[in-house]
């Protein structure tokens, strides 16, 4: 699977496109236009968070409430 390089950061994530105007912020790690999920938080557009996938793992959006004693790996 080839990774698409990100646009220019001028181009808003397509998230953007299906949210409404008072939920699109900047990204946090390019701060190009992306949909947030309220007023706190930090955004991030599709690349961005496919990056984060690629360093934290598949659980990224769930930190640990509890500790499974691995490395992130599930499997
Ligand atoms: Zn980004």
């Amino acid at each position: 699977m080839t990774s698409t390089p990100p646009p220019p950061i001028s181009e808003p994530d397509p998230s953007t496109f299906t949210a409404s105007s008072s939920h699109v912020g900047p990204c946090s790690g390019c701060q190009r236009p992306t949909h947030k999920y309220g007023s706190g938080g930090l955004p991030l557009c599709q690349w961005c968070l496919a990056a984060a996938r690629d360093n934290w793992g598949p659980a990224v959006r769930f930190t640990s409430t509890r500790t499974q004693g691995g490395d992130g790996r599930t499997r």
